[in-house]
């Protein structure tokens, strides 16, 4: 399998480098994740080159790429420290193209450039987090008008975000799931936001609805069909999760690299004790394993081989793996990495937070391991 770039995704990868380059972003996204505030003027940076339209068709100016290219500049961007966890929601625009009407896609894609935060995705409520089955929010048929009741929690970016799709069962027949696009300035809804151990540069919140007043023309898709929906979408969001694990943990081993070459303890530089290389060769093993990994799911999807456990594989693996690396990153740089302000504490918060958020280790496994014996049965 050739991994090597094509001239174009070669260019798209040089043009994202060279933006990282421009200034000291380090400086920025500390700020932002000391005050908990999405970094808008980034985001927009690597739009205004083309971000949120990579996987976007031509009609939409988009330039029609695959995984391959996704996965090349997010390398790019996690190994110059990004915050790539941030921009979930852009290569996922490809949904609201699929399930939107032409009004919700409009309301979305007007948005394409800003580097603004548009939308996400409300299925997780108090009672239903890994299992959907014991979801209360509903939604009823009255004098012509549908009434959402319900709350959502943990919900991404929902501080900020103008729409929320959120999912809701029938009040008349609880076997129906469906999903409404919901304009958040309607009456009815609230929003707390809630504290977060990592990934602070994006909002997390509970939501509420009160007898929200909605529309047949506010379903999002068709009427029951919100599980395929999400199914479908799994295998994106669970990919770019592992995507920036990686990246974190690239840019963690070259920080730790770098620091072990140049820090003299007992008269030798520490990269030269036998301990010490031990983490470099095991960091180096899981970045190689990742990269490989990640690549080969691109490769496969973008031929259509993707496998049905692959990306729940990747987002497992990715998430434990660059959890070691970083943590080795952290040991090899003491002192320097747990006090005071090095991204590498950073990557450390964010990446505990991956194994639970966008589904958690232990439901990626159950998916993967049922996809491994599936082909024997
Ligand atoms: C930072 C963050 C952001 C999030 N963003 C969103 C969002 O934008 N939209 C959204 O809808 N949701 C979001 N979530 C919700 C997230 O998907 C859920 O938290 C996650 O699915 C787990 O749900 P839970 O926390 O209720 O844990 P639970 O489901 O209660 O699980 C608790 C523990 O039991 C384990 N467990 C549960 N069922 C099984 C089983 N069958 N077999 C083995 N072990 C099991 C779990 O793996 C976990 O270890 C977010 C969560 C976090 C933390």
């Amino acid at each position: 399998m050739d991994f090597s770039l094509n001239e174009e995704q070669q260019l798209m990868v040089e043009g994202f480098t060279e933006l990282m380059e421009t200034e000291n972003w380090e400086n920025y996204f500390r700020e932002c994740e000391e005050n908990s505030e999405y970094p808008e003027k980034w985001v927009k940076a690597i739009c205004e080159l083309g971000f949120d339209r990579i996987l976007l068709p031509e009609e939409l100016d988009g330039f029609e790429q695959g995984w391959i290219s996704l996965t090349a500049v997010y390398e790019a961007l996690g190994r110059a420290g990004a915050p790539t966890y941030v921009l979930y929601q852009l290569p996922g625009l490809g949904t609201v193209l699929r399930e939107g009407s032409k009004e919700q896609q409009d309301a979305i894609f007007s948005y394409l450039g800003t580097g603004k935060q548009v939308l996400n995705y409300a299925m997780t409520e108090p009672s239903a987090g890994s299992s959907w089955s014991d979801m209360r929010t509903t939604y009823r048929r009255v004098d012509g008008k549908i009434i959402l009741n319900g709350h959502k929690t943990f919900q991404t970016s929902a501080m900020k975000v103008p729409y929320l799709v959120v999912m809701a069962r029938d009040a008349d027949n609880m076997d129906v799931y469906s999903e409404f696009f919901v304009d958040m300035s309607k009456e009815g809804i609230t929003r707390e936001p809630l504290h977060k151990l990592g990934l602070r540069m994006d909002s997390c919140a509970e939501v509420y609805f009160n007898n929200v007043e909605l529309e047949e023309k506010d379903f999002f898709g068709t009427e029951g069909n919100a599980f395929r929906r999400g199914v479908e979408d799994f295998d994106l969001e669970r990919f770019l999760v592992a995507l920036t694990n990686y990246g974190q943990a690239y840019c963690a081993f070259e920080d730790a690299a770098r620091y072990a070459n140049l820090r003299v303890q007992g008269g030798e530089a520490i990269a030269r004790y036998q301990l010490i290389q031990l983490k470099f060769a095991e960091m180096k093993i899981r970045l190689t394993n990742m990269r490989n990994m990640l690549y080969e799911i691109a490769w496969k999807h973008e031929n259509g081989e993707l496998g049905r456990g692959d990306c729940s594989m990747a987002k497992y693996y990715c998430a434990n793996a660059a959890f070691a690396v970083v943590d080795d990153a952290l040991q090899v740089l003491s002192g320097v990495g747990i006090t005071g302000e090095h991204r590498v504490q950073r990557f450390f918060r964010d990446l505990r937070v991956d194994r639970v958020s966008g589904g958690t280790d232990e439901m990626m496994i159950l998916t993967a391991g049922r996809a491994a014996l599936r082909d024997y049965r």
